[in-house]
């Protein structure tokens, strides 16, 4: 097939409008699986996204199509749906020649609708509106063709209106793509110049490259390097997923495919997204592609044993969960209260609590993870600057470096869409999170988009959550980096009969001090077991005490009855309390149970 006749196309569109069933509909329609529902939901391969429903990773599918006589080769790239992952978002996008714009009928243009549109605009990628669910009684046709011309600038004309669930008019989805979306550009007579799209960590063949071929071809045996690293390679395999990896002879100018070595590629982090790879022949004769900016994590965690014996365990695991996923950057950590554990950081707020599920789900209550937080910037006197990733090392105000330096936090351009009867409550939320709106634009008469900049440590403070609160679930959310932003924060530690436990802190905004600080001592104290001796709970601002709560000390006839009465039941708590032992950690004088951590740290 010639590459007048490849069409490289992508689905944009928000979370549950459908993309996958639609993927699904169109990869057996064309015969590329077998339409019996065995192996639903193709292109979603990993476990997790499966579960959860979402794409993490960019995944593709080849399929061949017979139009007007003619088969065409049409690669669908598909892309993760969260904004977390915008940069796999955008290496898509740079694959593909145009988009299906998929709108649900029932919902209208959702939040990462609005922002996938921005990025698909932004790459120049044609686009054809397609609207979804049309089945549904709730269906509303006109409204979301009239959203998506007021709001895309895109002609009703051209929208195809179907039902991903009963199939009704996908057969005429293929024939637009192959009409409005322009075949690739490349000679294949050219030197090779590929870009890499995606990657994943297969344990026979290494690294596995989805690469996408702009010009020349590449055939197993050919000898490359990567201009990004400068590593040579020998390729072992190249191929097409059809639905499962299918090995071809060759990969030309304008396709997607994979690629393996061999010897294979041994680390995930060799593999650049966004690299360029050509023949070694033609090293010197390409020019490379800019990249894409490496992601930044925004969110970090602490991960912690509870039982310290476990930790290789842990560590093993939580290295072959990030072999996998590159954007997870890990850190060896070590807290007074917890022990040795790690730092992981995160793109954002779900890429972070899907590893989080991930690790529970092999770990169940063995590990504790810390409470999510943002990293802060802190600009000294001299001129030079720090990030804090961990907020057990930020200074307190107190501290004489903070002399003259100047404190930033990170804030986030959120796009926030809602049904108009919640936009007072949610201007409300916006501006008692510290948010600054930006703009508000009303796209249909009853729909509304507003547009806010929103400290990201609101973000991971569950606003999503507060959000469906406040609007009976209709918000949608998405939201993109922002800017560091000068701020008035402050650490906040909770001390035990004055000494700070570390692994509870965190760099707030000085207006929540008090606010937190009485939830944490009122916290911890349920889960502080009394002692021979008072213990005082105090949350601290720098110097200040914001709140504090008090733990009476055992009466010793108390003790006495209890010992005297009930022999058995003392004898379980001692054979508990040996079990429990090497749990126990001290902070101060002060001897805390792990669980009280665990329970603690536990939303
Ligand atoms: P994705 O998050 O965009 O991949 O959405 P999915 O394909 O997972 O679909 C989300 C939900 O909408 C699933 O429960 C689907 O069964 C349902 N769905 C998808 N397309 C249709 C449709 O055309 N009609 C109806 N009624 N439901 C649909
Ligand atoms: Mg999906």
């Amino acid at each position: 097939i010639p590459i007048e006749r490849y069409r490289n196309f992508c689905i944009v569109a928000h979370i549950d409008h459908g993309k996958s069933t639609l993927s699904d509909r169109l990869l057996e329609f064309t015969g590329t699986i077998s339409a019996n529902g065995s192996n639903k939901q193709i292109l979603d391969k990993l476990d997790v996204e499966r579960e959860r429903g979402i794409t993490v990773k960019a995944q593709t599918c080849t399929m061949i199509y017979n139009h007007k006589g003619e088969d065409y080769l049409l690669h669908l790239v598909d892309t993760p749906g969260h904004v977390d992952f915008r940069a796999e978002v955008t290496r898509s996008y740079a694959s593909c020649g145009g988009a299906l714009l998929l709108v649900d009928a029932s919902q209208g243009i959702q939040a990462q609708t609005v922002s996938n549109f921005h990025l698909a605009f932004a790459q120049d990628l044609a686009l054809i509106p397609v609207v979804n669910k049309i089945d549904m009684p709730s269906a509303d046709v006109p409204r979301v063709l009239e959203q998506m011309e007021t709001s895309f600038e895109l002609n009703p004309a051209d929208a195809v209106l179907v039902s991903a669930k009963t199939g009704k008019n996908v057969p005429s989805i293929l024939p637009a793509v192959i009409e409005q979306i322009p075949a690739p550009q490349g000679d294949t007579s050219k030197p090779l110049r590929m870009m890499l799209v995606d990657s994943w960590y297969d344990n026979f063949r290494g690294v596995i490259l989805l690469v996408r071929v702009f010009d020349g071809q590449v055939k197993a045996g050919d000898s490359l390097v990567s201009l990004g690293t400068g590593n040579r390679y020998t390729v072992g395999e190249v191929g097409i997923q059809y639905p499962g990896p299918v090995p071809q002879s060759v990969l030309r100018a304008g396709q997607v495919g994979y690629m393996f070595f061999n010897p294979g590629m041994k680390r995930i982090q060799d593999a650049k997204l966004g690299d360029t790879f050509t023949t070694v022949s033609a090293e010197n004769l390409v020019e490379p592609y800019p990249g894409f900016e490496e992601p930044k994590p925004m969110v970090f965690v602490g991960a912690f044993p509870v039982d310290q014996s476990d930790y290789g365990r842990l560590a093993d695991s939580i290295s072959q969960l990030t072999l996998n996923d590159r954007s997870v950057t890990l850190q060896k950590d070590f807290s007074e209260a917890l022990g040795s554990g790690w730092r992981l950081g995160f793109l954002g707020s779900l890429h972070c609590s899907v590893f989080q599920d991930r690790l529970r789900q092999e770990h169940g209550g063995s590990v504790i993870i810390t409470d999510p937080t943002v990293p802060t910037r802190v600009v000294w006197a001299d001129g030079t600057e720090t990030i804090y990733q961990n907020p057990a090392e930020f200074p307190t105000t107190d501290d004489h470096r903070m002399r003259g330096a100047a404190v930033y936090e990170p804030f986030v351009k959120a796009t926030i869409t809602m049904p108009e009867e919640y936009l007072g409550r949610v201007i409300e939320l916006c501006e008692s999170i510290r948010g600054e709106q930006k703009s508000l634009e009303f796209f249909h008469t009853t729909q509304v988009i507003l547009q806010y900049d929103i400290p990201a440590s609101q973000l991971v403070d569950d606003l999503f959550g507060k959000l469906k609160g406040a609007t009976k679930g209709y918000a949608t959310l998405d939201y993109e980096d922002a800017e560091w932003r000068r701020s008035d924060l402050t650490k906040l530690q909770l001390l035990v009969n004055k000494v700070p436990v570390d692994a509870i802190c965190r760099v707030i905004h000085t207006s929540q001090a008090e606010r937190l600080g009485r939830q944490w001592v009122t916290k911890f104290k349920e889960h502080v077991d009394r002692q021979m001796f008072e213990v005082v709970i105090q949350a601290a601002a720098g110097k200040k005490i914001v709140a504090r709560e008090t733990l009476k000390p055992f009466r010793k006839d108390v003790l006495a009855k209890l010992h005297a009465s009930d022999i058995t039941r003392r004898r379980k708590l001692l054979e508990k309390q040996k079990a429990g032992r090497k749990r126990l950690r001290a902070v101060g004088n002060v001897t805390i149970d792990q669980s009280a951590f665990q329970s603690f740290l536990a939303k």
